[in-house]
């Protein structure tokens, strides 16, 4: 027997029109160079239905891949919200990414159109002859004075939304399935691997900020989310803020600690998420600021150190709210809200708990699995295993299937790369990485890649890269090198040698000579052992 419920899509178009119909009066606030925008959800959204006939008017195809490089900004919303309402598909570009990695990820996803930041236009035009898909370069003005290149293929975006009607009517997405958005996340070796989300995953993932024991976004919110919108659509927060009505606050371009926590007091901002560098940053200046209205300080993207969330609790009277995740997660999968049972607990293992990764919210299921036996681990809190990920806002396949089918487990979970052991009530505690990467402010550096040039030197046998903990970055890259016999070369020379082959904030803080790399019981590099090695080993 069948329910007898009605068939309904969950769809973006849903969030869209709710906030046109309900919260209208709500407002949008941006940083730009020049000082703050606002906006109100009424006036974004005539730009939302304008943008919507100009993808049209611009030939862009009914699920053409559209291409954003730009910052947290109201305009970039209208863009989360023009273009998978009229079926077509989100792609925030990185702006942190490697110009390789950009236009093999523009070119990967096809995109036709690609909106760009004037402040961000330096970054990006240098390389947009390798677009080979992209047909118009859409300039949004934020107050930089960078160049406007004179090519046909630019466009001014005010302009464009002046010269477009708003399209009137309801927008319709019939396949709920249907791709909304993409966002590329960067693998442990080989080309960056494209996540799709779809409707329905997207609207369930905003849903679950609403709830109380996730970041319980409500109408009365002041939200700002500084985590980059090109970051798994900035852990979900822009959509849902739009789905409860908050109040919205965008940061902008500039990013430095004293520009955030400015707006964060002049806009009684109550809720509002970054990762730990940005928490680490901005917490010698908090004595300066009136933040009693914040009730939220959303942390994730990399461990929150109890050290850093008990200084919050001291100086605001509010610890950190940690959760975990990943792109390929939408990316909520877990939050520490505290829990009845810690109630019994005492100050100091609550401050535990807090920086524990927490239970898993709903919707979502995780199971630790060893990953040599593939045996589940017990939630004892001794026992640890890779955590395993399914739920319908968990990826089941990258774009084109591309680059990680070991990623997938044959019975449909997602294996994070992320080990961990959890409590009897499923609480995390993440103790280490399967996958070989350093995750340096948020961004991720690749340690085979790192490695591989290390070891295009000509002096050099072998090198393994891991992660060493650090004050603001949280981890950055250690490089564990091996000479070939009779070779010396000192620490200088290795970086000097690997200035021009990689990014600059990829290269290593120290080098360390060693004299050959453990490996495992299978001949692969033990980074476990050197871990264990350089434990205490810290940069700053
Ligand atoms: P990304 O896909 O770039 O968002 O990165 C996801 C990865 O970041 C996860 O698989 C973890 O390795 C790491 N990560 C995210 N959140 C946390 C957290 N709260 N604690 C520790 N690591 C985290």
């Amino acid at each position: 027997m069948l329910g007898l419920m009605q068939d309904r899509p969950l769809a973006l178009p849903h969030v869209f029109h709710r906030a046109e119909q309900l919260f209208g009066h709500k407002q949008i606030v941006t940083a730009t160079a020049d000082g703050v925008q606002t906006t109100t959800i009424a006036d974004w959204a005539v730009r939302v239905r304008r943008l919507a006939t100009a993808l049209d008017r611009l030939g862009i195809s009914s699920d053409g891949r559209v291409g954003t490089f730009c910052w947290n900004t109201a305009a970039h919303l209208e863009l989360y919200m023009a273009a998978p309402c009229t079926g077509r598909v989100l792609h925030t570009l990185n702006i942190r990414l490697f110009p390789e990695q950009l236009t093999y990820i523009a070119n990967h996803a096809e995109d036709e159109i690609v909106f760009v930041d004037r402040s961000l236009l330096p970054l990006l035009w240098p390389h947009q002859d390798k677009m080979e898909t992209v047909k118009h370069f859409v300039v949004i003005e934020d107050g930089a004075d960078a160049e406007i290149p004179d090519d046909p293929r630019v466009l001014d975006y005010d302009r464009l939304l002046a010269e477009s009607e708003p399209f009137a009517g309801r927008f319709h997405v019939e396949d709920e399935n249907s791709a909304a958005a993409m966002c590329y996340t960067s693998g442990t070796t080989g080309n960056p691997k494209g996540v799709v989300y779809s409707h329905r995953s997207t609207v369930l993932h905003s849903l679950i900020s609403l709830t109380a024991d996730a970041a319980g976004l409500s109408e009365r919110d002041v939200v700002m989310p500084i985590v980059p919108m090109f970051h798994a659509n900035a852990w979900g927060l822009p959509y849902g803020c739009l789905l409860a009505g908050s109040t919205i606050v965008f940061p902008g371009p500039n990013m430095t600690p004293k520009a955030i926590l400015e707006l964060l007091a002049a806009h009684k901002v109550t809720v509002t998420g970054g990762v730990p560098t940005i928490w680490m940053g901005a917490l010698p200046l908090l004595g300066d600021y009136d933040l009693s209205h914040l009730r939220t300080l959303l942390c994730g993207g990399s461990a929150a150190p109890k050290s850093l969330s008990e200084a919050y609790r001291e100086k605001l009277g509010i610890p950190l709210l940690h959760a975990w995740g990943m792109t390929e997660t939408s990316p909520i999968a877990t939050m520490s809200t505290p829990r009845s049972h810690h109630d019994e607990l005492t100050e100091d293992q609550r401050a535990n708990s807090r920086a524990r990764q927490g239970q898993s919210v709903p919707l979502v299921e995780l199971r630790l699995v060893d990953p040599d036996t593939g045996e589940e681990m017990p939630w004892d809190d001794e026992h640890t295993g890779e955590i395993h990920a399914a739920g319908p806002w968990i990826a089941k396949e990258y774009y084109r299937g591309e680059g990680g089918g070991a990623q997938y487990t044959e019975d449909g979970w997602l294996r994070t790369g992320d080990v961990a052991a959890a409590d009897r009530y499923g609480y995390l505690r993440l103790v280490d990485r399967t996958k070989d990467l350093v995750k340096s402010g948020g961004e991720w550096i690749s340690s085979v890649e790192l490695e591989n040039e290390i070891m295009a030197h000509p002096k050099i046998a072998e090198a393994a890269v891991i992660a060493i903990p650090h004050e603001r970055w949280v981890e950055r890259p250690l490089a564990c090198v091996v000479l070939k016999p009779g070779e010396t070369l000192t620490a200088e020379e290795v970086i000097e040698f690997l200035t021009p082959r990689v990014a600059k904030w990829w290269l290593p803080d120290a080098v360390e000579f060693i004299d050959e790399v453990p490996k495992t019981s299978v001949g692969k590099f033990s980074k476990k052992t050197l871990r264990d090695k350089f434990a205490g080993y810290t940069s700053s």
